[in-house]
């Protein structure tokens, strides 16, 4: 059954109910871009612009940074893409804007706070996405990595719209801004939660370290206490709040976070089929009821084994 429901179903994500989750591409690279492009997905919800910058003596000048975004831009049409802005820093260096190792690099100078450092690769950044958007149909959104303060997406914001740039975005995956997500949607238009560094920051345990892959477990219970939380800001706010971390592509935590209120999931291109056909086996309320299911867990082995108690047996 759940191959036929794969086979079947295609478009926007639904819950089997009626409700919308958009399934969007993360995607990290021109290659990636086509491929997901082509893909039955409504959009990215990450386009990781790293790759522009990494392994270069200077940065990518905004002709160039214009003509990547513009090859990107053109492939998705008129459906949305969120550029995140340059998330480099600590163990990925840049040559040409480089403030010394850091003792922990996770800790360190990285995404926003490199930004900051060096406010010319923000707004070059930022005018590139600009001109190839006025080059193409594509609905772009912008937002920032590694926010952890209001004051941060307050600047971030300012130089996006300056730029011309309309819809602007923090992730969250810094545990500070997860906890004040309803002050940070004053300021954001949508909020992204990178539940791979919001795990490694919530249980302060280092995404790179195999060891502890029990605290990394996105079945941690905490984890989606604080996702729940968040996405009741973005609720209440009547604004969209998204998943764009490697749990939104698992077929039964796409389910969690649908009944945490999360109303997008970008995930790899791959993963997209299995998560659209898990979705329409499900109602909101059995969502809702998986959501508190995991919250009243313990472990993450017991917060598994009630979703799956509570799931279609197909998944
Ligand atoms: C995340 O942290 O969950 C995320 C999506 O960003 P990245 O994996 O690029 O750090
Ligand atoms: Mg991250």
């Amino acid at each position: 059954r759940r191959e036929r429901l794969q086979a079947e179903s295609e478009g926007p994500g639904r819950t089997k109910d009626g409700r919308h989750v958009e399934l969007l591409a993360n995607i990290g690279t021109i290659g990636d871009a086509l491929v997901a492009a082509a893909g039955d997905v409504e959009g990215s919800g990450l386009f990781r612009s790293e790759f522009l910058y990494l392994g270069r003596h200077s940065a990518p000048t905004v002709e160039e940074q214009t003509e990547s975004y513009r090859e990107v831009f053109e492939a998705f049409g008129s459906r949305k893409v969120v550029v995140r802005t340059l998330d480099a820093g600590a163990d990925k260096p840049l040559a040409f804007a480089s403030l010394g190792p850091d003792v922990n690099p996770a800790l360190g100078m990285r995404g926003l706070r490199l930004q900051r450092e060096f406010p010319g690769l923000l707004e070059t950044q930022l005018e590139a996405i600009a001109r190839a958007r006025d080059l193409t149909d594509v609905d772009v959104w912008v937002m920032a990595p590694m926010v952890a303060t209001v004051a941060e997406i307050r600047w971030f914001a300012d130089a996006a719209r300056a730029a011309g740039l309309n819809t602007v975005g923090a992730m969250i995956e810094v545990p500070s801004s997860a906890l004040r997500a309803e002050r940070i949607l004053e300021v954001a238009d949508f909020a992204s939660i990178g539940t791979n560094d919001l795990s490694q920051y919530l249980f302060a345990a280092d995404r790179l370290q195999g060891r502890l892959g029990h605290l990394l477990d996105a079945w941690q219970p905490g984890l989606w206490q604080l996702v729940k939380h968040a996405a009741d800001a973005g609720t209440r706010a009547g604004k969209p709040i998204g998943i764009c971390g490697e749990a939104g592509g698992d077929p039964l935590l796409a389910l969690v976070a649908v009944g945490a209120g999360i109303s997008s999931l970008s995930m790899s291109l791959t993963k997209v089929g299995l998560v659209r056909a898990s979705l329409a086996m499900h109602t909101l309320d059995q969502c809702r009821a998986m959501t508190d299911a995991v919250i009243a867990s313990l472990t993450p082995e017991e917060s598994r084994a009630a979703v799956l108690e509570l799931a279609d047996p197909d998944v």
